[in-house]
């Protein structure tokens, strides 16, 4: 059924405030599924915004162990109702404020959804930060997000999350859809993603935690250079330590955090903690 008639019959409609834009297109649904499962029967799948349940069906069909949560009220009841779905464990809840840990700690898992747009970041910044890490992570975004994904040094797209993903996954781009694959259609093309984790990852600081700590810092200021961003942030670092570092890396002191690749970003945080 289209998604309009499925809320229509329920007296409710697509909502803005919480970036409903759903998939008319099963077999892209298919692909973006069978990419999540990837063969392996059972493995435990977390949806992200099933909605009207398009991918969640085609999640079941691929053979996934799926928990799905939902926001909105209303779908998440219409979700409950439907038999073809009854495989599926619907949780009612915010995915921000969903206990991620907690469903990790059960064993392997991957990620997959349709991303709301309007929480696309937080929600991948939570998912690449979980630990124990998915294997996969398998999602839908605003196009101009999946180029941010990959970008590199230099570039204008480059950021913290693209440094993120860099450390944690191998990121390949499955298929584009254009805003007329969806109700109601979106004003932009969106891109699906495939994160798929490294068994090693690329570089090996002492502390994970702090390289990522400092990655978020020199970007909360990314038109700063790094000493003036580090000094600024939530723990500031002395100008001098940081210089100091930088020199030992054979980095520039002026150098800006948006110049740094990810194996300049750990041989730094070696330096600084
Ligand atoms: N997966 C469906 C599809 O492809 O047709 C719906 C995708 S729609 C882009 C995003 C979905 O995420 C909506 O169902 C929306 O209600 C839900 N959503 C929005 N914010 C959410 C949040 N904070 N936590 C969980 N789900 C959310």
């Amino acid at each position: 059924m289209h998604p309009r008639q499925l809320l229509q019959a329920r007296g409710l409609a697509a909502r803005k405030r919480f970036g409903q834009n759903f998939l008319l297109d099963n077999t892209a649904a298919d692909r973006i599924a069978q990419a999540a499962v990837a063969g392996e029967s059972e493995l435990r799948v977390l949806e992200i915004g099933p909605g009207t349940g398009v991918l969640t069906a085609a999640l079941l069909r691929a053979g996934a162990r799926l928990t799905a949560v939902e926001i909105d009220r209303g779908l998440a009841a219409i979700l409950r109702e439907r038999e073809d779905l009854a495989a599926a464990t619907i949780v009612e809840s915010d995915i921000l404020t969903y206990d991620l840990h907690n469903f990790a700690a059960a064993g392997r898992w991957a990620a997959c959804g349709n991303l709301p747009y309007y929480i696309t970041t937080p929600v991948l910044f939570a998912l690449l930060e979980c630990e124990p890490q998915p294997v996969r992570i398998v999602v839908m975004v605003q196009r101009e997000v999946a180029e941010r994904l990959s970008a590199g040094p230099g570039s204008a797209a480059y950021g913290a999350l693209s440094l993120l993903v860099a450390y944690r996954a191998r990121a390949t781009r499955l298929l584009t859809l254009r805003p007329a694959a969806f109700y109601p259609r979106p004003q932009v093309d969106s891109t699906v993603v495939v994160l798929e984790r490294h068994e090693h990852p690329p570089v090996q600081p002492r502390d994970p935690g702090a390289m990522l700590g400092l990655i978020r810092a020199a970007f909360a200021y990314r038109r700063k250079t790094l000493v003036n961003a580090l000094e600024l942030g939530a723990s500031p670092v002395p100008r001098e330590r940081t210089a100091a570092a930088l020199e030992a890396i054979g980095k520039p002191i002026g150098v800006r955090g948006e110049t740094l690749s990810l194996d300049d970003f750990s041989r730094l945080a070696d330096q600084l903690y």
